[in-house]
């Protein structure tokens, strides 16, 4: 075993997951620490484009396991894919996004290879030689630490902007090595036909750094329509609580919070949003929160780190018209 990180990074469609990036910089924190290099993995088809930026924002070395195979996600696949990357990079840690790709893949990965896993930390570290991972528990009451032992692959999945992106260095190239793919008649029994995305052209609340939400407070639907205009100013994406999902304002895809979504975008704004324990539970990591609401002492303002006692209809289409001015 090496001390080198590895880093899985998540593309789309040729299209890299801006948390891969992030994901670079806590390696290279850990690098920092422990020795060893940054290297990443790349799987998909025809990718081989991918590896340059992965170099530029500071691996050291590129894996490509590039096969038709691996177009598309499933998790067999990939799983045989990223076990023959470990296998011949032999890394000490692996750190993998907490999206939903990533954590089927960590948790498959880990029972295939008998490492260590611990999902969804928002910091990472060593002592002694053993990684240690700071995560959330019990709806953000507490944060606890958990030590992994060093005589096996140690792999943690990281929350997106938890960690920020190095600085572009354009031009800098890696050493790229080529993985050969293979698949056994048994995990090749799992196939994807095809993919039918449930909302066209509009962000996950998982993957925005951006996100403005509503709640019951919207009354409809329709009135949904402001937020999504301040949302498209800002190229975020739109979130809601859960009494707007159950009212049917929203589908339960954008419900944040402890039976819903976890997220930790840049931004945060809570339109209408009373601030219950649960909806925190998947909000209060995000960088800064903005708070709109009619109630100066509703508990959402207790995590705020600005609030406005004001009415978001009012205040909603005002800042909009503000950002799109700024944008111009
Ligand atoms: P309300 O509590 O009705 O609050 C509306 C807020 O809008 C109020 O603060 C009001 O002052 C303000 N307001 C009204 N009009 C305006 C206006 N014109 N302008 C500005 N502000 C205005 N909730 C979640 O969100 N996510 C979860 O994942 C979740 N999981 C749960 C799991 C369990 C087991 C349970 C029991 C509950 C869960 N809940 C969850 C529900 C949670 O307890 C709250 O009921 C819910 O979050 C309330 O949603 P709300 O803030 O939109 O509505």
């Amino acid at each position: 075993m090496s001390s080198n990180v590895l880093v899985f990074i998540e593309q789309r469609g040729g299209k890299i997951l801006p948390a891969s990036f992030q994901l670079l910089a806590a390696a290279n924190e850990l690098c920092r620490i422990g020795g060893g290099q940054v290297e990443a993995c790349v799987l998909g088809q025809e990718i081989d484009s991918l590896a340059r930026p992965v170099t530029e924002q500071g691996a050291k070395k590129v894996y490509l396991v590039d096969d038709g195979e691996l177009a598309l996600y499933r998790a067999t696949a990939y799983t045989a894919g990223v076990a023959a990357v470990v296998q011949q990079a032999k890394p000490k840690t692996m750190l993998i996004p907490t999206t939903f790709l990533g954590r089927d893949l960590a948790a498959r990965l880990a029972a295939r290879l008998h490492a260590g896993l611990v999902m969804d930390c928002m910091d990472v570290g060593y002592a002694d030689g053993e990684l240690v991972a700071t995560k959330t528990m019990y709806a953000g009451k507490f944060t606890a630490k958990f030590q992994l032992a060093k005589d096996r692959l140690q792999i943690a999945t990281i929350r997106s902007n938890a960690y920020t992106a190095l600085p572009r260095n354009e031009g800098v190239s890696g050493e790229v090595a080529k993985v050969p793919f293979n698949i056994d008649a048994k995990d090749a029994r799992l196939r994807v036909k095809e993919v039918v995305a449930t909302s066209s052209g509009i962000k996950d609340v998982t993957e925005a750094d951006i996100i403005v939400s509503g709640g019951r407070s919207l009354k409809s639907e329709g009135n949904f329509k402001i937020l999504f205009e301040l949302a498209a100013v800002l190229d975020g994406a739109v979130g809601a609580s859960r009494a707007a999902c159950d009212a049917g304002y929203q589908p339960h895809t954008r419900q944040v919070g402890l039976t819903g979504k976890v997220v930790t975008p840049r931004l945060y704004l809570a339109c209408g949003i009373d601030g219950a324990i649960q909806h925190l539970a998947g909000m209060r990591g995000s960088k800064v929160i903005v708070a709109i609401n009619t109630k100066k002492d509703a508990p959402i303002f207790k995590v705020a780190t600005y609030g406005c006692v004001a009415d978001l209809f009012q205040l909603v289409p005002l800042l909009t018209e503000e950002f799109k001015k700024m944008k111009a």
